[in-house]
């Protein structure tokens, strides 16, 4: 037993024996009893009121009753909770200020979304780029106060993947990239990131290889004409094999140029929907699976085509027409000779496809993810030797994306490679039954090769 009980129980023997004396004194047993009894009681409820007092005046130490006992030991740990409270919440509200502190500081905007887009909370970043104040608006709906159309329809769309980028509301110079994430139950996080410099350095890049590739070609253009106008048997010996060079190297230049300026154009150019039209996806194919034949020349690569005529594509036709070259030109220039190529365009469920399939030697799982990288290719000295500028698929790239479609790479090593061009259903067109395009070499030998460029 504690000492605490050892004295309340000791207290309590003493209001007995009282009892008991009083009772053998006067003779009254029960009255005797009774009487001790209710003392007893009565001093436990005084404590009680004492304690309660003191618990709602605050609990501090100096006031505490004194009272000895279990009441005593009562008001001690009462009190030690108290501190140890008090402790905890001077923790937490440390935590919470030195939060707030580094939210504010934050250059990116921050905006605590509750469902529904209701916002619970701000920084200061986010008065600054999306005009977000704190906490006038909070209770207000996000939708309310950035009326982008882009970002009402992220907002209603509710896939929050992959980022977007928005004007800001205060500042049109300033560009935002947004990014939210759900978190707790029901809770979101908006960021907010002002990437108008990164913006106006891509815009630099782009600017400066435009101009570049624009300020070559015209010279390079003079050279590869004067070169073509040397017939090479009629030059000295000595300086034939230099000028054959002179003539290599600048045609691939030319080359490096034209599909630079072409990549320039597809990212500067905004992408106008009304300058979509509708394509023949099939007669576009059998000019460039000609145009590929005429490429491949000596190597008689057998290119079967396989195309609907029920379905068309709403896009422009060049783009598209530059995509699809690409993809069959580079199934010439990649596989050896006399293999099989077959482009096909079809409708499976819902998607249109447009597939140029090899038997080519195939590309390495390591290399896919960069292939549509400006300049990677997977063998460069032998692309060179082919012709290549190691830039088609990042034209095709870009094609696809301003078109509405998507490159989908599917290759095996040691068995060949398979490159599609896969459309959405609101690209589709349907334009009725006629008989499917069949088409292979023997169709008609001619044509001209086909150039990276639309
Ligand atoms: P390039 O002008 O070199 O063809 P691309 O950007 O069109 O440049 O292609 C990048 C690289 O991807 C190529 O250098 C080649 O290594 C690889 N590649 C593209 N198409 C094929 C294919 N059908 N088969 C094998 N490799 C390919």
């Amino acid at each position: 037993m504690t000492t605490v009980w050892k004295i309340e129980f000791g207290r309590l023997a003493g209001v007995v024996a009282a009892a008991l004396l009083s009772a053998m004194l006067t003779g009254f047993w029960a009255l005797s009893f009774l009487a001790g009894l209710t003392l007893y009681i009565i001093w436990h409820l005084r404590q009680m009121r004492r304690l309660e007092r003191w618990l709602s005046s605050g609990g501090s130490l100096s006031t505490a009753p004194d009272a000895g006992g279990v009441w005593e030991q009562l008001v001690n740990q009462v009190h030690r909770l108290n501190q140890r409270n008090r402790r905890r919440k001077k923790r937490l509200s440390d935590i919470v200020n030195r939060f707030h502190r580094s939210t504010e500081a934050m250059p990116d905007a921050a905006v605590v979304l509750r469902d529904g887009g209701v916002i619970e909370w701000s920084n200061r970043a986010a008065r600054d780029l999306l005009g977000v104040r704190n906490p006038q608006d909070h209770g207000q709906r996000i939708g309310n106060l950035l009326r982008e159309p882009s970002f009402r329809d992220y907002l209603t769309r509710g896939d929050f993947d992959e980022p977007l980028d928005i004007t800001s509301p205060v500042d049109p110079e300033l560009e935002l990239n947004l990014r939210i994430v759900g978190y707790g139950d029901g809770q979101y996080l908006l960021m907010a990131r002002d990437i108008s410099s990164l913006r106006r350095i891509e815009a630099i890049r782009r600017d400066f290889v435009a101009n570049v590739s624009h300020e070559l070609r015209t010279p390079l253009t003079v050279v590869t004409g004067y070169l073509e106008s040397f017939d090479g048997e009629e030059l000295p010996e000595h300086v034939r094999e230099g000028v054959g060079a002179i003539d290599r190297q600048s045609r691939r230049m030319l080359s490096i140029v034209e599909d630079l300026l072409t990549l320039s154009k597809l990212e500067m150019e905004p992408v106008e929907p009304a300058a979509a039209e509708m394509v023949r996806v099939d007669e576009l194919l059998v000019g460039l699976v000609r145009d590929a034949e005429a490429f491949s020349g000596e190597q008689v690569h057998r290119i079967e085509l396989d195309a609907t005529p029920e379905f068309g594509l709403r896009g422009i036709a060049s783009e598209l027409s530059s995509a699809f070259g690409n993809l069959i030109t580079n199934a010439v220039r990649h596989t050896p000779a006399g293999t099989r190529i077959r482009v096909s365009w079809h409708v499976d469920g819902e998607r249109g496809r447009v597939a140029v399939r090899d038997e080519g030697q195939g590309i390495g799982p390591k290399h896919l993810p960069r292939l549509t990288e400006r300049f990677y290719r997977v063998d460069t000295s032998r692309s060179r030797a082919r012709g290549g500028t190691g830039l088609g698929l990042s034209v095709v790239k870009h094609a696809l994306t301003r078109n509405g479609g998507e490159l989908d790479i599917d290759s095996t090593p040691g068995r060949g490679s398979t490159f599609s061009c896969v459309f959405p259903a609101e690209r589709l067109v349907t334009l009725g039954q006629a008989a499917p395009v069949l088409a292979d070499r023997s169709a008609d030998p001619d044509g001209a090769r086909h150039s990276a460029n639309p």
